[in-house]
């Protein structure tokens, strides 16, 4: 009889030691004045590159760091823990940006841009949502045609990470290729397909970062494409494929998201349990009250639900098998997790919650986004509603 085996291998130890080293160390310190100042973490994510930690689920041959998608997954969770802009910027260039360079690039592609983006010398990014074309991400109204050797894009794209960086690299944007009737999937009768649009490509613009709730330090903005021109062979994989190829992707980041939503419900389990044990009021700390230690049970006992969710589902995809019902369990349970957590760590930490100096001021406003972003909780429903076969 197989066993399940709940421990992580050495290798998977030693990255999530190593990248906790960091997240305290270096991205802790600078956490909070990063999210005020609102300023992208470029010598972060320098830092994270040298350490082979910005293409971790990609072969070696690419200038990647030879891991798998636990070892990603373990990586993730440890920067959420502390700060969720570098998390998502991490996050975003790997499952998003550069994932489909790898699964669906010819080998030129590969070569040209994998080690780029592996080293962190470049960020990649994934342009897929349209002011119309979000939960519904088949509805795309970016137009890309093909004539002599180019492609010419015209269209939008909103809520883009890593695209407006001094360092970003590539974004691959989904763009309807064909006309109506001519689609792959009955249900998108549209030819959709992916394409890699450099950044400088004429044409290509970027629009001014939003203001947003949270992930204050992670770079979003929109996108235009006017008359944009890209080398035909910018194309990723088969013409007519995007759909397909967008889906899957999602899946893949899907738990990456997830790693986030555990990562920082634990950093605020921590900074809860801490700032209990300190905090005093009749006379006892906090932490003996029985009000306060139920949070904390709740919050430790669902994390720890939350986090087996995602490692299984980062292991059915490194076994080959289908992982997307478990991978859209794992968002919807840590999304949610990762809110309920925030916001008990704030009532925990009382008036002083409410006060920017404390990091679970940041991570509640860090966590909603978590239910949003990579598929809001209703699409996961019915993700899961789907694989259920209701
Ligand atoms: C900070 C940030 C970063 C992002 N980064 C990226 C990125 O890098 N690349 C990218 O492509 N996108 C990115 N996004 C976009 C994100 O993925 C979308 O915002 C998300 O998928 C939701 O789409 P929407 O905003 O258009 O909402 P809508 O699709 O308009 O949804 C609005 C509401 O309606 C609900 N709804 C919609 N359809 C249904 C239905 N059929 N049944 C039930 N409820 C439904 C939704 O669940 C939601 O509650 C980012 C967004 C943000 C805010």
């Amino acid at each position: 009889m197989a066993a399940v085996d709940f421990d992580l291998s050495p290798d998977h130890e030693l990255i999530r030691r190593t990248v906790r080293e960091f997240a305290e160390g270096e991205v802790a310190p600078v956490a909070e004045e990063l999210d005020r100042t609102k300023s992208f973490p470029y010598e972060i994510v320098e830092k994270l590159g040298k350490l082979n930690l910005m293409g971790i689920p990609f072969p070696e041959e690419y200038g990647g760091g030879g891991g798998d998608t636990l070892a990603y997954a373990l990586a993730v969770e440890e920067l959420t823990r502390v700060d969720s802009s570098v998390a998502i910027t991490l996050c975003a260039h790997t499952s998003l940006g550069t994932q489909p360079v790898y699964l669906f690039g010819s080998e030129e592609q590969k070569h040209e841009w994998l080690p780029r983006l592996c080293s962190g010398e470049r960020l990649g990014a994934f342009g897929l949502t349209e002011p119309e074309a979000g939960s519904d991400a088949g509805n795309v109204r970016t137009r890309a045609n093909l004539a002599d050797g180019e492609w010419t894009i015209n269209g939008s794209k909103q809520f883009i990470t890593n695209a407006g960086t001094d360092i970003s690299g590539i974004v691959c944007i989904t763009a309807v290729t064909g006309g109506e009737g001519n689609g792959i999937d009955p249900t998108h009768p549209k030819e959709i397909s992916n394409i890699i649009v450099p950044n400088g490509a004429p044409g290509y613009e970027q629009g001014e970062p939003y203001r947003k709730m949270g992930w204050n330090a992670s770079d979003t903005r929109p996108l235009t494409f006017t008359d944009c021109r890209v080398h035909e062979e910018n194309l990723l994989g088969p013409r007519g494929q995007g759909f397909k190829q967008f889906l899957h992707i999602l899946d893949i980041g899907r738990i990456g998201v997830a790693a986030m939503g555990v990562g920082l419900a634990q950093g605020a389990l921590d900074e809860a349990l801490s700032y209990a044990k300190q905090r005093k009021a009749f006379g006892k700390s906090i932490s003996k009250f029985q009000a306060i230690q139920s949070k904390l049970a709740d919050m430790s006992t669902e994390i720890e639900a939350g986090r087996l969710l995602v490692y299984k589902a980062a292991r059915e995809k490194d076994s080959g098998r289908n992982f997307t019902l478990t991978a859209a369990q794992a968002k919807l349970k840590t999304g949610r997790l990762a809110v309920r957590c925030a916001e008990e760590a704030v009532q925990i930490h009382g008036g002083y919650g409410f006060i920017e100096e404390y990091p679970v001021c940041r991570f509640y406003r860090d966590a909603k986004i978590l239910t949003i972003g990579e598929g809001t909780d209703e699409v996961q429903q019915m993700v899961i509603a789907r694989a259920l076969g209701a």
